[in-house]
């Protein structure tokens, strides 16, 4: 099962067959090429790369997570 790279929260539901959403964080992940990059989406639905070029910081296991 995919977990949240930003927060390791498993609490990640899937919305389309490469992209999912982490109920945690509230962030999109995509799967692109293997490997994840997560997106902020803004009111209007638009995806707003998380850090350079969408690349993840370090996992923060734990953090808000239950
Ligand atoms: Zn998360």
């Amino acid at each position: 099962m995919l977990s949240c790279p930003l927060c390791g929260c498993h609490d990640v539901g899937r919305i389309a067959p490469d992209h999912y959403y982490c109920w945690n964080c509230f962030v999109e992940l995509a799967l692109e090429g293997g490997r994840v990059r997560a997106f902020n989406v803004d009111l209007e639905g638009m995806l707003t790369p998380v850090g350079a070029e969408g690349a993840v910081p370090e996992p923060q296991p734990g953090e808000g997570c239950s």
